[in-house]
């Protein structure tokens, strides 16, 4: 939306102000890919004065946790439930469901998006389903089960995403339609901006707004002058879209900014699956990034009959392998936490472990003992009696050392992000134990080395991102968390985790 029909819109609703509510409402706005550092040097040279100044009398979080793998949608879940992603039934964007008869490889990039909805647990409630009777409303979000009003600018996202590439700014000159068909990345987010406004204007109890295109560009372009500018950018559209709210006399409603992980830059690209091809000659299959054109999720497991082992990217700095047990009727549906069950377990940690662009490899001996290794050294993780011990031979790969980590006690969940939340690796250890703790989770999750990422010649229209997220390091998995409202104090945290501030935001609605 033109800033001045924004301002039209002021005037029109100062004069009849018939939206005066003030019943208890929240708006999530989610700035997608929000690198702390990036965000904290913007605020400090007064080029965020929106945010700024909703840090300075809200509820600030310097390092909000995120989830593992930090990735888009998935991560939505635990501000939108309150509990950890590693509860919500699925484990990522992509996945490999080892129960079905087809479809297993469950990926929501692209028209397939709308399984994701699908295949969230109904343990726990949405922060949408717990408020049935009123109006919901959530725009670019594939994980928002129970809305009322769904919006997403899919088409919008894909040109501002890749508005740099020939082929698609080709289309922006096309004579009167090329400014339509072709949006760029700041277009787009004040399209969001324009849907955010209609949807505030009938009060909605929830509003959950995603400004997708940080994320986006980074992915394609890598960190760029772009990247500082769309969040000045957005930074502005955020105040508008707070000061119409306020226009409108919603006088309890309370704004959440937040981000679902941070990014990284991406110099090389590998492929695993290559990589385990040419050492131990498996024969794995990653399936496609994206479904552009096919919904429906329907390939049968017959067809992977060939395969020794699945490979799923998430991010594109994760992945994760399911490999097929040998000899077994049902032979996807088990997982395998060894050699005596697959007898190549032992081999691929070690050809991972050789491989440049590696940066560790998790596996598990039991859904309560994972570890976590590299060349030089191993960490432990036992889950016992709701606490959790880590236990090192030889180097520790997360290099807790640095941070007098009391190896060998059992310490809390709670403890362990006290003493986690500024190293490299933020509470690591109660993440990788959320992930692996399933009879559906993969037989072994790598996560690549800084500069690099799993997705060689994987992605539509560029082959190879040069930036991206889904890893354990702190780069992605700590990002600024701001609440503003009348029912918040004025309150830095320096710490907090998403599903924290989930529980913070349907306490207040309750
Ligand atoms: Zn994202």
């Amino acid at each position: 939306m033109k800033y001045w029909v924004a301002n039209l819109l002021l005037i029109i609703c100062t004069c009849c102000n018939s939206q005066e509510s003030s019943q208890t409402s929240i708006s999530y706005i989610l700035i997608d890919g929000l690198v702390k550092d990036h965000f904290e040097r913007l605020r400090a040279s007064g080029k965020l004065p929106c945010l700024d100044s909703l840090v300075k009398r809200g509820l600030y979080v310097e390092n909000g946790i995120t989830s593992f793998p930090s990735m888009t949608g998935y991560a939505f879940y635990p501000y939108l439930t309150g509990k950890p992603a590693y509860e919500s039934g699925v484990f990522g964007l992509r996945w490999f469901d080892r129960d079905r008869r087809e479809g297993n490889l469950r990926n929501y990039v692209g028209r397939s998006n709308i399984y994701m909805n699908e295949d969230l647990s109904l343990e726990n409630s949405t922060i949408f389903e717990l408020f049935p009777d009123d109006y919901t409303a959530s725009i670019n979000s594939f994980l928002n089960r129970g809305t009322k009003d769904s919006r997403k600018l899919g088409w919008s996202l894909t040109t501002s995403k890749y508005d740099d590439l020939s082929y698609f700014g080709k289309l922006k000159k096309i004579p009167i339609f090329g400014n339509h068909i072709f949006i760029d990345s700041y277009e787009n987010e004040e399209q969001v901006l324009d849907l955010a406004l209609k949807q505030i204007s009938q009060n909605p109890k929830v509003h959950w707004i995603t400004f997708p295109t940080l994320d986006a560009r980074y992915h394609v372009y890598g960190y760029d002058e772009n990247y500082d500018l769309l969040l000045t950018h957005i930074d502005s559209l955020i105040q508008v879209y707070i000061d119409y709210s306020i226009k409108l006399g919603h006088s309890n409603r309370h704004f959440a900014i937040i981000s679902d992980h941070g990014m990284t830059e991406v110099g090389e690209n590998i492929d695993p699956c290559l990589i385990l091809k040419d050492s131990l000659d498996l024969k794995i299959e990653r399936g496609r990034s994206t479904n552009l054109r096919k919904l429906k999720l329907d390939t049968p497991i017959s067809k992977l009959e060939d395969l020794d082992a699945y490979f799923v990217i998430n991010g594109n700095l994760t992945g994760y392998l399911y490999f097929k047990s040998l000899g077994k009727s049902n032979s996807w549906k088990q997982r395998n936490y060894d050699s005596d069950q697959y007898p190549l377990f032992d081999s691929t940690i070690e050809v991972l472990h050789n491989s440049a662009g590696i940066e560790f490899v998790i596996a598990s001996k039991s859904k309560s003992i994972h570890e976590i290794s590299n060349r030089k050294g191993v960490g432990q993780i036992r889950f016992e009696d709701e606490k959790f011990r880590y236990i090192i031979s030889g180097v520790d790969p997360l290099g807790y050392e640095s941070q007098a980590f009391p190896y060998d006690s059992l310490l809390t969940s709670d403890q362990l992000l006290k003493l986690t939340y500024a190293s490299k690796y933020p509470d690591a250890i109660v993440k990788i134990h959320g992930l692996m703790s399933h009879n559906e989770s993969p037989d072994i999750v790598m996560c690549s080395k800084k500069g690099y990422d799993f997705g060689k010649d994987y992605e539509i229209f560029v082959s190879n991102y040069k930036g991206g997220h889904g890893g354990l390091h702190r780069e992605m998995m700590t990002v600024p968390m701001i609440l503003v409202g009348p029912k918040v104090k004025r309150e830095v945290l320096p710490y907090l985790r998403s599903e924290d501030m989930g529980k913070l935001l349907i306490d207040i609605l309750k």
